[in-house]
């Protein structure tokens, strides 16, 4: 068996998170509502509609562009993609050919092992979705509620060389996206969404072989068994002594697999032409400039901050950068706290990402503020309250909404390091326990940590689990 190299080229379709529509005023975020409830005449292809372009599509591509360090045109055109297709009633798409947005420009990947791979990009263009369809009964059944949603389609370079490179790729993108606020990057949605060229070659011969696009793909998932299976496909065909044929192919997500669509010989012939009712896009140096001093610092950026700086593990500040706001969560905690780094990054891997989980709302819209947070960490630091009650502190700040103070006021949560107090628990739990004790002076010295338990879970976590174990330990032994 030789061996075989294989060469990837995206092409990704990101949903810009736009009010409006990309060319009327449709309302674009219209995924829980009824089908056809968010369209008119220009964004169902109706004969004499005429589109106006929204400022904050291009606004927020040229954001992207710049956060992949694109060139962003100064002048671009809107072009007519024509085709005909039911769930584009107008008979064309509005995109941009051969003069887009954004020209080059990269992103570096990390692979699981810290290997960077340069991923470079060909171009970014803007153009508008297509209505979605869906068989019922052999009726087909078009909602046009996406169609006219602004996307940018963001073309790399063949520069990937495998499908976790791939997918490697698509999780950066889509952490990017997010973390500069242009989508929402939710692939079960499809805000993000790619075909995948692939091609295969005998390695060290030095050129590409004849590459075939995956269309459709619409999960990281997806990207990976879609990718892996056409270059298995490839290499079979190659090993054979056969050629590729230069095919269209559709994954199915259903089936989990490829299915053959067209060969490029019928490829479809485009007749693209310039959009004779859109202006050509013109910026100025001024406001590609002033656009550029709003994007924030970009998560690999801040990750590396958080290393230097505050000399978090790698794996701590790789977690804290997944989101932006959580990051600015943990930073606005760390400045009220004021203490070390790493014990507010372990109350906020533990405790704030499981809140975040449970909620399924981001750390921005949870009820305890980073201020409470803050609060709560310097309580357990200075003994007022113990860890265990801390971490119920968090729960009840979230669901209440009070500060931390006044909760634990009011249910009495501080430690309770009165020796009275606690030896007449401590007696309790072991007269109660006649047993256990026993054992424990036969010998089964590991039932102090039961013991202890015990008291805990009397004093429901407040007691001063020091003065417990030592209580405990003079009790049970007579000493
Ligand atoms: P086409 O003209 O067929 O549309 P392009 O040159 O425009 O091809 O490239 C489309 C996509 O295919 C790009 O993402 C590009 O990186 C990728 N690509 C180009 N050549 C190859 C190849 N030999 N193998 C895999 N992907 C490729
Ligand atoms: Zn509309
Ligand atoms: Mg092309």
């Amino acid at each position: 068996m030789s061996e075989y190299t294989a060469v990837i080229g995206l092409e990704t379709h990101i949903q810009l998170n736009t009010r409006t529509k990309a060319f009327c005023s449709c309302k674009a975020d219209s995924w829980n509502e009824p089908p056809n409830s968010s369209i008119c005449p220009v964004c169902t292809g109706q004969p004499g509609a005429l589109p106006s372009p929204n400022a904050e599509m291009i606004h927020k591509a040229v954001l992207l562009c710049l956060a992949v360090h694109a060139e962003v045109n100064q002048v671009s055109f809107f072009d007519r993609k024509n085709y005909l297709y039911a769930d584009m009633p107008g008979g064309y798409q509005v995109t941009q050919n051969d003069q887009p947005i954004g020209l080059g420009g990269y992103l570096d990947v990390e692979m699981d092992n810290g290997r960077m791979v340069r991923v470079r990009i060909d171009n970014l263009h803007m153009e508008e979705d297509a209505g979605k369809t869906r068989n019922e009964n052999g009726i087909r059944l078009i909602d046009f509620n996406r169609s006219g949603i602004p996307l940018v389609e963001m073309v790399t370079k063949p520069d990937l060389h495998s499908a976790d490179e791939a997918a490697a790729y698509l999780i950066r993108l889509r952490r990017l996206i997010r973390w500069i606020g242009v989508s929402e990057g939710n692939m079960e949605k499809a805000q993000l969404r790619c075909d995948a060229n692939v091609s295969v070659a005998p390695a060290g011969s030095g050129k590409p072989g004849r590459k075939c696009e995956i269309k459709n793909i619409n999960s990281i998932d997806a990207v990976r068994k879609a990718i892996v299976s056409e270059i298995e496909r490839q290499t079979r065909e190659l090993e054979a002594g056969h050629e590729v044929e230069q095919w269209t192919i559709e994954w199915d997500n259903d089936a989990r697999e490829l299915r053959k669509m067209r060969s490029k010989e019928n490829a479809v012939d485009y007749r693209f032409f310039r959009e004779p009712n859109l202006m050509p896009v013109v910026l100025s140096q001024e406001q590609i400039e002033a656009w550029h001093e709003e994007l924030p610092e970009l998560p690999w950026v801040r990750k590396q901050r958080f290393i230097t700086d505050y000399k978090l593990p790698v794996y701590d500040a790789g977690i804290l950068t997944t989101e932006r706001d959580l990051s600015d969560y943990f930073e606005e905690t760390l400045n009220f706290y004021g203490g070390d780094p790493k014990r507010v990054s372990n109350w906020m891997m533990n405790e704030i990402l499981r809140l975040v989980n449970e909620s399924g709302t981001s750390a921005s819209g949870l009820n305890i503020r980073p201020r409470d947070l803050a609060e709560i960490i310097q309580m357990v630091d200075s003994g007022t309250i113990t860890a265990a009650v801390g971490k119920d502190l968090i729960d009840l700040v979230q669901q209440s909404g009070k500060a931390p103070s006044r909760i634990a006021a009011e249910k009495n949560l501080t430690v309770v390091s009165d020796e009275g107090i606690i030896r007449g628990i401590c007696e309790k739990v072991v007269s109660s326990n006649p047993k256990e004790a026993e054992a424990f002076r036969a010998g089964k010295e590991t039932l102090l940590g039961w013991f202890t338990g015990q008291v805990m879970r009397e004093t429901k976590g407040k007691a001063d689990a020091k003065l417990v174990g030592k209580i405990l330990k003079s009790m049970l032994t007579g000493r």
